[in-house]
């Protein structure tokens, strides 16, 4: 059975002292045999991170990386930074870096590549607009950016990488996908990764909802058959992050 992941997203929040007294504050409360805890931050704030979350069960992340190994790409952070820091996970595709910063599937293949070689778990993002939902072309969509996304990764390594349906729509509106439109598009996606890789490969790659869960809707997005914890943005800020963490407590 997957282990359900309770992932939040800092986005561009919080300065490395910030994160210290946070992260100090947020332990008790996340603290859970059960399900998996990640916080992806900002990459300045991982040494604070990882140095905060010792001794707990907090996993720190980053928020995206670049593709190429090193070298001249001024402003840019490596897997390699990430792994040395501390961070065992990286997100990529997400929506926000998709339109304010022009990443396309083709960089978040590379980027999924690249984290898989550091021994990085790629959070991998995608998502939907309204207006491709309003036309009926959502699982279109989302089918074409996981393949693109997966391209050249072996099913080997395609079990170790987190998948996150984030309808924009759903980002930061406080507007939840129902549960059931969420795990529409989350069985769907297992569904593509049925064809890709087959059944058994299938069942183990996690695949996480994200847009506005808050402790009152994760209970029951987190229930689903195909949804196996959240990717949080906003709610993820909070000591009440536990409440998403011990949903089912
Ligand atoms: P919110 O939870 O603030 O809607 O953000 C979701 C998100 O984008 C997480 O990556």
């Amino acid at each position: 059975a997957r282990r359900i992941l309770a992932a939040g997203n800092w986005k561009m929040n919080k300065t490395p002292s910030e994160t210290k007294a946070l992260i100090a504050e947020m332990a008790p409360a996340v603290a859970s045999d059960e399900v998996d805890v990640l916080l992806c931050v900002p990459a300045i704030d991982i040494p604070a991170a990882v140095e905060a979350a010792k001794g707990t069960n907090i996993a720190i992340g980053g928020e995206n990386l670049y593709f190429e190994e090193s070298g001249a790409y001024t402003g840019e952070i490596s897997a390699e930074m990430l792994v040395d820091a501390g961070a065992t996970y990286v997100i990529m595709g997400h929506s926000e870096r998709r339109d304010y910063f022009g990443e396309t599937d083709e960089d978040v293949n590379k980027k999924v590549i690249k984290a898989l070689e550091h021994n990085l778990v790629p959070v991998m993002c995608c998502g939907e607009s309204l207006t491709q939902r309003e036309q009926g072309i959502t699982m279109d969509w989302i089918r074409q950016q996981v393949k693109i996304g997966l391209l050249n990764v072996s099913a080997e390594d395609v079990k170790k990488v987190v998948i996150a349906y984030e309808p924009i729509w759903a980002i930061g509106t406080g507007k939840t996908a129902t549960a059931d439109q969420a795990e529409e598009v989350c069985k769907g996606i297992r569904d593509l990764l049925r064809e890709l890789y087959g059944d058994a490969v299938a069942e183990e790659v996690r695949v996480l909802y994200g847009g506005s869960v808050n402790p009152g809707n994760a209970a029951e997005l987190f229930a689903k058959e195909d949804i196996d914890g959240g990717l949080v943005g906003g709610a993820s800020l909070k000591t009440s992050f536990g409440e998403i963490v011990n949903y089912n407590k």
